[in-house]
């Protein structure tokens, strides 16, 4: 026999071949040939003690580690600490306190490691007549991989004739790859695959083995501009993520039936401690499996090497930003090199913070900057500064109104608002133009219009009412963003549920509301006259549907 490791041979598999040369007394003598003690307990998957075998194999440690073991998998999404935990564990073995499986988190995961090795039975072939004999394969012993990846045939963990058990994974069972089972039923009878989903894991799983993450420190900053960039953002509630629109489209690629088949567990969108919301906050991105990553960049890239190619929209465009205080000598002069970024928790949306070094003047502005323009534009005022405090006292007493005061202040509508009520100075409102009552027409006759032109774009609804449309844009802009964004948000669930009526002509208002239960319930309370009209008529008095509300 060869006492080399073969390609993508498992550790174990080494040690097999050597006891089965040798008989069972050999078993400990070759423990001790190869370890250097005759009791040594390694798993198939993260074995330990390295560096022994690498004495006895003339093996550099680091190639035991990356192609004979499923260290790399696993290695891929842990911390810093872990990482280093699992490394020391497996080179040195015994005295480093815990089991690699514990250091990489396996004992505490919902996804168990497989407890019986698998084989392809046309690996298997090749693997007779390129070296003689067969052996255990790393790429065939991941988690929920259950098709070869080279072969897209359905690997064998029993006997595919008469279901008997043929490998074990602790060093004690285990057995070389056979080539029949016990009752010597051939096992290389192969059964082709048919389902897409189980090649991709297959491959993309095998991705993962060969080590293709290292740096895993912006996976969850690709993770937000790969929602980003889909849109899946909820623009209602100022670009939280939607999980529960995200985790719809989520099981329309990966049913909850394949799920199951490959044991991975099914996510509640409702449940914030489920993987699939967990592996998107920061906290939690490192320290998850392996197979929950590969899903969730399957999922929004279609392969993980085409989701590490997502690149990361810089935040704040430039590197220097302009003070935007009208009373500062530096007024729209880029003098601030300096932005605070700040991450806000379940945002998509960064905020960055604005300090002019010269005036004190502060603002804040939720970023990406698309727009070359959009450097001027100010989210919060956070600090104003002395000199723009001494302009404002100057100008208060000559003020002919909130108009006259945004002209010359250069700030918003609601922020002159905020600062006269705060100040008692609400005369000021009544006198040249009375602002609020103006705001209330405006806003009153803006959300009329609105309601007749539900589907009309934004850049048409400015032509059609560019009177209000501006006016607002100038003295209530938040006002109308956020009135516009609901509007764009009616759009998206009224065109989901069209597409779900056109898929199922035939179905009943029942049936409608399980095939898609959030737009469902989402238009039945915000868009309920839009829905009544769309929906098949009635069976019953319709009083069966008030549930749902
Ligand atoms: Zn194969
Ligand atoms: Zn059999
Ligand atoms: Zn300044």
């Amino acid at each position: 026999m060869n006492d080399k490791l073969y390609p993508d041979e498992l550790v174990c598999s080494l040690i097999a071949r050597k006891v089965h040369y040798l008989g069972k007394k050999g078993y400990k003598r070759t423990l001790h040939s190869m370890f250097g003690s005759p009791h040594v307990q390694n798993k198939y998957d993260l074995p330990s003690r390295l560096e022994d075998l690498s004495h006895a194999t003339n093996l550099e440690v680091d190639e035991l580690l990356y192609n004979h073991t499923l260290y790399p998998y696993y290695y891929s999404f842990l911390t810093d600490k872990q990482r280093e935990n699992l490394t020391r564990s497996m080179i040195k073995g015994a005295g480093t306190g815990r089991s690699p499986n514990q250091y990489a988190g396996l004992t505490r995961s919902l996804i168990r490691s497989n407890t019986q090795l698998f084989l392809c039975p046309l690996c298997m072939k090749e693997d007779i007549n390129s070296v003689g004999e067969p052996y255990w394969h790393r790429a065939h012993q991941l988690p929920g991989v259950l098709v070869c990846y080279k072969h897209n045939v359905m690997l064998h963990s029993c006997c595919p004739t008469c279901k008997s058990a043929i490998g074990f994974t602790t060093i004690n069972e285990i057995c070389i790859t056979p080539a029949f089972c016990a009752s010597g039923h051939n096992l290389t009878l192969t059964v082709q695959n048919h389902d897409e989903n189980l090649f991709i894991v297959a491959v993309e799983s095998y991705t993962l083995l060969r080590g293709i993450i290292s740096d895993n420190t912006i996976i969850q900053q690709k993770y937000l501009q790969a929602l980003r960039n889909k849109g899946h953002i909820n623009k209602l509630r100022t670009s939280v993520i939607d999980h529960h629109f995200l985790m719809e489209q989520f099981f329309e690629r990966f049913s909850p039936e394949f799920l199951r088949v490959i044991h991975v567990d099914i996510p509640q969108s409702d449940n914030k401690q489920s993987w699939f919301r967990k592996i998107l906050r920061n906290q939690y991105t490192k320290n998850m499996h392996p197979i929950y990553h590969l899903l969730m960049m399957v999922f929004l890239s279609n392969t993980i090497a085409s989701f590490l190619n997502i690149s990361i929209e810089k935040d704040f465009n430039a590197g220097r930003w302009p003070c935007l205080n009208v009373a500062c000598n530096f007024y729209r002069e880029k003098v601030i090199n300096r932005v605070i970024q700040e991450k806000r928790e379940g945002n998509v949306k960064p905020l960055g913070v604005f300090e002019c070094p010269y005036c004190g003047f502060t603002y804040s502005r939720v970023g990406p900057d698309k727009k070359r323009d959009d450097i001027y534009k100010i989210h919060h005022i956070l600090k104003t500064g002395d000199l723009w405090d001494k302009k404002w006292e100057e100008i208060i007493k000559i003020a002919k109104g909130v108009k006259h005061l945004i002209r010359e202040l250069k700030v918003s509508g609601t922020y002159i608002l905020k600062k006269l009520r705060d100040n008692n100075l609400t005369h000021l409102l009544g006198g040249h133009e009375d602002f609020t009552k103006a705001q209330e027409v405006v806003r009153e006759r803006f959300t009329i219009f609105l309601r007749d032109h539900k589907s009309t774009s934004r850049t048409e609804l400015a032509q059609i009412n560019r009177r209000d449309y501006w006016w607002l844009r100038n003295y209530d802009r938040e006002w109308l963003e956020q009135i516009l964004t609901n509007n764009e948000l009616v759009l998206k669930k009224r065109k989901l549920f069209l597409e779900i009526t056109r898929k199922n002509p035939k179905a009943t208002r029942t049936e409608l509301s399980e095939i898609n239960d959030v737009v469902y319930r989402w238009l039945w309370r915000n868009d309920y006259d839009w829905l009544q009209n769309h929906l098949p008529p009635s069976r019953r008095s319709g009083k069966r549907l008030r549930h749902l509300e």
